[in-house]
């Protein structure tokens, strides 16, 4: 069972997190991982950037408030037990982060490898609290960080990659005695260590990957999500007002959801629960009672159903490169994803006309100014391209679903629902697995959308 942030933002959800976990755990062995308390992680950034800038003062003010913070928790998770260990791990934690953000301050200098140890903070300090909370229950918890647990990673700070066989033989040695004793093994999501014990990170939101690999190296019956919300869902409930919980999707669905969902996943985080067959739930730590999503290896209920979600991804623009020279000349699309790659600005969907005079991106807007620029940089003046455009209204539209592989006439269903509401249809791309249709429309446009293709697929409530 992996905690979110929010499902641990104060002491209150801290014990509703504990008294869910006992609530199951009278049936079924489990591991918790925990994410750092709500926004921590966040709180975390800004206090490095602060101090690698030098400014020190408030570097330090915010640092102040974080530690009163996780003291403050800590002490109301505790309540009347008079335990003094918990209180003794968060000062030396306190203590540990505050030499930190001094070194950073003094060095002014931010590398990825200090990076994730100022960032392994969040969930070193949520874990004891959180197995805290399971204690005041009567059950017996144990903290671990993801290196004692044994996960094991390369030296790609800030976006480490887990060394799969070594990794799954340690969780193994490690967690299945403390699951024989009948402990409770709680363990900090996101953070790993190198083979020589450096602390790696597994990139944001790489909570969910942690539960993922504890869940494979463990073949667990089940590895279960708990956040915010019931559950994937048709629509953004917000847009659109009839759209319902999916309850059963597949992986390959799921995979393209949190890709394209208002949810930020981890992109590895499903990978190897989906190799082993290992069904997760995403569950609502408000109401564990729901049954939430079941992502599964297996046939989905609802298979019968072309498509099963349409999303928004918003702040986006699109970035055109033109050129009536680009026709038949190799090469071009190599430098412009090269270009891209080398200044680290990720490219969420590409089209290029069979005219071949036209190359379009769509990048995150703030990376929108960036990405013209070294591209201007990179390809004008050398006979191919002649301009490189940019325009920052715009958001993606994603429609998804497994059912429309090799079913004709999707797409067709698509933009006529989204023509008959006169909205402009800027971009297309459909990705090869054909498990997704996406194309960019003017923000303002892309709720008006999204409803048309809910409505046209019939995604919602049924009406009595
Ligand atoms: N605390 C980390 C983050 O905010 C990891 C996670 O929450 O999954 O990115
Ligand atoms: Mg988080």
């Amino acid at each position: 069972m992996k905690f979110g942030g929010s499902s641990l933002a104060n002491a209150a959800r801290i014990k509703n997190a504990a008294r869910t976990v006992e609530r199951f755990s009278k049936d079924n062995r489990i591991v918790v991982v925990a994410s750092a308390i709500n926004d921590v992680t966040d709180k975390l950034v800004e206090i490095g950037d602060l101090a690698q800038k030098g400014r020190i003062v408030q570097a330090r003010a915010r640092l102040l408030r974080l530690e009163s913070f996780h003291l403050k928790t800590a002490r109301a998770v505790l309540g009347r037990t008079t335990s003094k260990e918990l209180v003794d791990i968060v000062d030396g934690l306190n203590h540990e982060l505050e030499r930190t953000v001094e070194g950073i301050a003094h060095l002014r200098e931010l590398t990825p490898r200090s990076r994730d140890y100022l960032l392994s903070f969040g969930e070193r300090f949520s874990s004891p609290i959180v197995a805290q909370g399971l204690r005041n229950l009567g059950l017996r918890a144990r903290a671990y960080t993801g290196a004692d647990a044994g996960i094991t990673t390369d030296e790609n700070f800030g976006e480490a990659k887990p060394l799969t066989e070594v990794s799954y033989h340690q969780i193994r040695r490690h967690l299945e005695p403390s699951l024989a004793r009948k402990e409770i093994p709680t363990v900090t999501g996101f953070i790993a260590a190198t083979v020589d014990g450096t602390i790696t990170t597994l990139g944001r939101g790489g909570s969910d990957y942690t539960a993922s690999l504890l869940g494979a190296a463990l073949n667990v019956d089940e590895i279960w999500i708990w956040t915010d919300v019931d559950g994937l869902m048709t629509a953004d409930p917000r847009i659109v007002k009839d759209a319902v919980l999916l309850s059963t999707v597949s992986f390959a669905e799921a995979l393209e959801l949190s890709y394209f969902g208002a949810k930020m996943m981890h992109p590895r985080a499903l990978q190897p629960a989906a190799v082993r067959k290992i069904p997760v739930r995403i569950k609502n730590s408000s109401r564990p009672s729901r049954d939430g999503t079941l992502v599964s290896a297996g046939e989905t209920k609802d298979n019968e159903k072309v498509v099963k979600a349409v999303s928004i991804i918003r702040s986006i623009g699109i970035v055109t490169v033109s050129g009536t020279g680009m026709m038949g000349s190799p090469g071009v699309a190599a430098r412009v994803f090269q270009t891209m790659g080398s200044h680290r600005i990720n490219v969420m969907m590409i089209s290029q006309g069979s005219s071949e005079a036209t190359i379009s991106l769509v990048v995150a807007r703030r990376d929108v100014e960036t990405a013209v620029r070294t591209l201007q940089l990179a390809l004008l003046g050398q006979g191919s391209v002649d301009k490189v455009v940019a325009e920052k209204d715009a958001c993606i539209i994603a429609v998804v679903g497994s059912g429309m592989k090799g079913t004709p006439g999707v797409a067709a269903r698509i933009f006529s629902a989204v023509a008959q509401k006169n909205v402009n249809v800027r971009m297309v791309a459909q990705g090869s697995s054909e498990y997704n249709v996406s194309f960019v429309v003017s923000e303002a446009q892309g709720p008006e959308a999204v409803r048309a293709i809910h409505d046209e697929f019939h995604l919602g409530k049924p009406r009595s």
